[in-house]
């Protein structure tokens, strides 16, 4: 194996694939070093659903990202659009204005263009008609702005990046942990030392791009940034995401950035594993709240599940659960909605129960009966009947009268078979780590570049606080891996004169 490269990128989930074959494009030697061993190869990027949020302006533009659509399949569906602005408003609403104007505009503006050039490279797409659609006459509706999913879904999407790498003749290198950033006498990153099979190596770059994940995997850094409480949470995803690119960026002093107090959680299986099934990946996750209700242990209501589309709440009510007894919370339907559950509640390894009555279910669940049916009884009393029910919009059916109330899609819980799923918090990501500019390079606190160092994906702060839109992690990775990659092979070639 070679000791010197125009490039190496750490880490080998979506955003370090793109910055690798960004720069690959742009250089000739490109190393992506991955800590994982090569079955558990693909990060938290594997264990994705793979849906993907991006800017478009109608079905023309979606059909640059999926050129094999049939004229049947482009007749029976409705996008719709989702605009730059609106992705931006997105940004902006969820994050409660705090997101970095400048990386949120890039990431708006880039997401389509680098849809389409990963596709050029022979990653697929298809919409995401499981998930992000309701049939509607002889159409098929797509909400939410979502609507493109890799074919795959995470494990497709990571797959097919690698194997654009092994055609552009990108090398990686599984079980080796970067460890160490090298610098030269002028300050630049010039290399960085690894720990691999054989122990202990220095390989010498032209740039090195941070492509590392977040904390969420480190016990010790969740309870210290994120509060007591988090050290016990589920990990929906790998193991090795630890922090250690954040930490190989701050020592050589880069800005610290982003909201660190802050994560990215959904509701996950009570039972669930520690860190993330590479068999079951996502589906550990429970989304379809807004058409049920959520109670505690003590059978009560504590959000406003109809609060907004699930796209823009299954974030920050993933971290609710904690404030609750035992961290505990369940999901409650009825028969008419039954319908519209999502596949992640069919799967064998559920925790659910069924029963004809809600004392009955409450009982299974060891939820409070008493507590539990006077909710139900008050919460019925409390939807507006008359206003006409539409899973497919905003429908504006609420309720009155109780607290917290259920802003939209609000229907009585009347009609056995009742079920209960039980759920807790899982992390997902961790949304501090250090900055960037607009070309990818990681930035001291005084906004000077350090030289040769770039950076991309979860590890990169900024741009998401308290909360985040549905799908914008993987096209945050894309577009921001792209760019990364992009400057670090222009830089590296620049470097040895090329
Ligand atoms: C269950 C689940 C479902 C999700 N679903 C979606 C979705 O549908 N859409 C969406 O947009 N987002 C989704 N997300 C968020 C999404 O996973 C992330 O935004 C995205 O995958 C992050 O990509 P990344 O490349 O930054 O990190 P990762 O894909 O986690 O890659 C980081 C890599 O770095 C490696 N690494 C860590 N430390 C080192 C080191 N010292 N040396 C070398 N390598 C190292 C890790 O092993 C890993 O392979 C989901 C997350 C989870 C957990």
């Amino acid at each position: 194996m070679a000791s010197h490269y125009d490039v190496i990128v750490v880490g080998a989930g979506n955003a370090a694939l793109s910055a690798a074959i960004a720069a690959k494009e742009n250089t000739d030697s490109v190393l992506v070093v991955e800590k994982a061993p090569e079955y558990f190869r693909g990060g938290n990027t594997y264990f994705t659903g793979g849906i993907i949020r991006f800017a478009f302006e109608g079905l023309d533009d979606i059909r640059t990202v999926i050129p094999d659509m049939s004229e049947t399949e482009v007749n029976q569906v409705e996008v719709g659009s989702y605009t730059e602005s609106q992705f931006y408003d997105d940004m902006m609403r969820v994050t409660e204005g705090l997101a970095d104007p400048e990386l949120a505009q890039i990431l708006v503006s880039q997401s389509l263009p680098t849809m389409q050039w990963l596709q050029s490279k022979g990653v697929r797409f298809v919409l995401a008609y499981g998930r992000q659609a309701f049939k509607d006459g002889d159409k098929y509706r797509f909400w939410g702005g979502l609507l493109v999913e890799a074919v795959g879904a995470g494990k497709g999407l990571s797959d097919q990046q690698f194997d654009v790498c092994a055609e552009m003749g990108i090398d990686v290198r599984y079980s080796t942990q970067a460890t160490k950033l090298i610098q030269n006498q002028k300050g630049r990153v010039s290399g960085l030392t690894v720990l691999g099979p054989d122990g202990f190596e220095d390989i010498s770059a032209g740039a090195v791009v941070l492509a590392a994940g977040g904390f969420e995997a480190n016990a010790e850094m969740r309870c210290r940034y994120l509060g007591p409480g988090w050290e016990n949470v589920k990990v929906r995803g790998i193991p090795y995401n630890t922090g250690d690119g954040i930490k190989m960026a701050l020592d050589v002093g880069a800005q610290s950035h982003g909201h660190y107090s802050s994560c990215h959680a959904v509701a996950w299986d009570m039972n669930a594993p520690a860190f993330g099934d590479r068999n079951i990946t996502e589906l550990f996750q429970k989304h379809s709240y807004p058409f049920g209700l959520i109670v505690n242990i003590n059978g009560e209501r504590f959000l406003d599940e109809g609060e907004d589309f699930r796209n823009y709440t299954y974030v920050k009510f993933g971290r609710a659960y904690l404030t609750q007894p035992q961290g505990l919370g369940f999901h409650i339907f009825d028969e008419k909605v039954k319908h519209l559950l999502r596949d992640e509640y069919h799967i064998d390894q559920v925790t659910m129960a069924r029963a004809d009555t809600l004392e009955e279910l409450a009982e299974r669940l060891d939820i409070d009966p008493a507590g539990f049916v006077k909710t139900i009884e008050e919460y019925n009393a409390a939807v507006q009947t008359d206003i006409p029910y539409n899973p497919a919009i905003k429908d504006g059916r609420n309720t009155v009268g109780i607290t917290p109330p259920k802003s939209n899609w609000a229907e009585t819980i009347d009609t056995p078979p009742y079920t209960g799923y039980a759920v807790t918090c899982g992390i997902s990501f961790t949304f501090g780590g250090i900055k960037i500019d607009t070309r990818g390079r990681v930035v001291t606190n005084s906004q000077e570049p350090v030289p040769g160092l770039y950076a991309a994906g979860e590890m990169v702060g900024g741009l998401f606080y308290h909360n985040y839109p549905g799908g914008s992690g993987l096209s945050a990775g894309m577009v921001f891996g792209k760019l990364s990659g992009t400057s670090a092979g222009q830089e590296a070639k620049a470097l040895k004169g090329g």
